[in-house]
């Protein structure tokens, strides 16, 4: 069985936050490693779950940068 773009799109999330079976895990690396689009995607959700990571350990988050960052998942 392998993922198409759509189904790996909607376990995206959920691979970047380690929370697939092992069995997802796999079915949605095989499609990233296959696959141009979905791992450039990743590649972006990953640059953004580390900037958002930098944010949170920060003491004071400005709320325009939070703003900035779901504008720019929004204009992808
Ligand atoms: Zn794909």
């Amino acid at each position: 069985m392998n993922l198409n773009c759509e189904e790996t799109y909607k376990r995206m999330q959920d691979y970047l936050d380690r929370e697939l079976s092992p069995r997802e895990m796999a079915l949605v690396k095989d499609h990233l490693d296959s696959c141009g689009i979905c791992s450039e995607e990743f590649e972006f959700e990953l640059r953004v779950l580390r900037k958002i990571g930098r944010t949170l350990s920060d003491t004071e988050i400005p709320s325009d940068l939070v703003e900035r960052v779901f504008a720019s998942l929004g204009s992808s």
